[in-house]
């Protein structure tokens, strides 16, 4: 059943959200936000942004990185809500049983607080359609609406700090064909342009990380610090021709989903900066996946390092019982899935040794249990081992998962580290 309310028409600035209009094969809720910009403006009215927000990335139903789209327009909300709902008819992918696309128009504010739920937290379809009627917005929510989650949470999202993409998006004739994009380009754009563009490839594991390879819309997408730097990357990018292609604002790589934790009072779906000791020495279990725990007093949690963040968990596994550190991630299933972390102390190590002969310049070896050492050649005696500190190659300081596993709203050490006090971590 759909479900639908309206508003009082007037002309003015309204926010429009979208979402849940696509499929694992195919579509792209960015994609019809990028038509209906086109279209808005081509009707006389004025698109003065265009956002791509990130939500929640635990949410079970998402179809890949959990993005709706709002769009900030001055013009006539009822037009606007017919043509959103217009372009919701006619791309989003019915064919798919679980997609359930939202689309809002509102003229009031929303309130931010759903935005941040939405982001860090878990909502219910008519926790939005409660706040959208109390607005007086017009939203229509088809199939089981739950798209109106995404929609009304784009419309009421308000961002403490901002990045840029420019999302490429390819002809509709070559959708789910293989696409054409200059590999040498894109490493050219990402050496000419890094640390103002991050994430169009990884150069540590010579991947290209921009092209998606599922059969949406989507060429590549060039992410950075604002407009002006990922037009400048976009523009070293040789390709073939696209359809079309926009600048959004957006809350990737901001960590808008890490909130406050501690060990022992983390709820599944959450994401987290959270602080404690290493308590276990880290293992490599099957598919390459790195685990050690994590504790806090008397409670731990396992954290994992899996097998695509690659060389990330060389990092992990040079950890040791007692080092200290703030970690970052999803908590799911038991386990917090590292997206980055900070090593604020590493504890020394020592390894007991047999003692030194000085006079022979030998080391001495067991004179047998509870009896000490002895020089097999001038049969000195000693009764204490050496202790011999060990070497720990791990410095303190943040390390990050590389571009090709990072998540869309992990912020790159490159735009600098999260602030621990916010995190009450410090
Ligand atoms: P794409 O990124 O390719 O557009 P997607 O990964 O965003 O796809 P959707 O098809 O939009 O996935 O599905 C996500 C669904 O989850 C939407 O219906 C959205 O409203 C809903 N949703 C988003 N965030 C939350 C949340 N925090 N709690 C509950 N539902 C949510």
């Amino acid at each position: 059943m759909d479900i639908a309310g309206q508003a009082i028409n007037s002309s003015a600035y309204m926010r429009i959200g979208i979402d849940d209009t696509d499929s694992p094969a195919g579509m792209c809720t960015t994609y019809l936000g990028a038509v209906l910009a086109g279209r808005l403006s081509d009707s006389g009215m004025t698109v003065r942004d265009a956002i791509l927000v990130r939500l929640n990335p635990n949410v079970i139903h998402k179809t890949r990185g959990n993005a709706a789209i709002c769009l900030d327009v001055l013009g006539d909300p009822d037009t606007a809500f017919g043509m959103a709902c217009d372009i919701v008819e006619e791309l989003a992918d019915f064919s798919c049983e679980d997609t359930n696309p939202g689309v809002v128009v509102s003229e009031a504010d929303l309130p931010v607080e759903f935005y941040e739920k939405a982001v860090g937290d878990f909502c219910e379809t008519d926790e939005a359609i409660a706040l959208l009627a109390k607005a007086g917005a017009r939203f229509r929510g088809y199939r089981n609406g739950r798209g109106l989650i995404g929609a009304a949470a784009a419309v009421a999202s308000r961002f403490e700090d901002t990045t840029s993409e420019i999302l490429v998006y390819r002809k509709p004739e070559r959708w789910g064909s293989p696409r054409t994009v200059d590999r040498e380009s894109l490493f050219l754009a990402e050496r000419e342009t890094y640390p103002h563009t991050w994430d169009t490839v990884d150069t540590e594991n010579d991947v290209v990380v921009c092209v998606p390879h599922t059969p949406d819309p989507v060429l590549f997408g060039i992410r950075g610090v604002s407009e002006e730097w990922v037009l400048r990357a976009r523009s070293m990018v040789c390709s073939e021709e696209p359809e079309r292609e926009r600048v959004f604002t957006t809350n990737q790589g901001t960590d808008a989903h890490l909130g406050k934790g501690s060990i022992g009072a983390l709820e599944p779906g959450r994401s987290y900066l959270i602080r404690g000791t290493v308590s276990s020495v880290p293992v490599t279990r099957t598919g390459g996946h790195v685990s050690f725990m994590l504790s806090e007093g008397a409670r731990s949690v396992r954290c994992m390092a899996y097998e695509p963040t690659k060389g990330f968990r060389d990092i992990i596994r040079m950890l040791r019982p007692g080092d200290e550190l703030v970690v970052a991630g999803s908590y799911k299933e038991g386990s917090i899935n590292l997206e980055k972390i900070r090593v604020i102390s590493v504890i020394s190590l020592s390894e007991r040794k047999a003692p030194f002969c000085v006079s022979c310049q030998k080391r001495m070896t067991s004179a047998g249990t509870a009896k000490g050492y002895k020089c097999r050649i001038c049969g000195a005696r000693e009764q204490e081992p050496d202790l011999v500190r060990l070497p720990r190659n791990l410095k303190p300081g943040w390390y990050e998962v590389p571009p090709s596993a990072r998540r869309h709203l992990a912020k790159p050490l490159c735009r600098g580290q999260p602030d621990l006090e916010k995190y009450g971590i410090a």
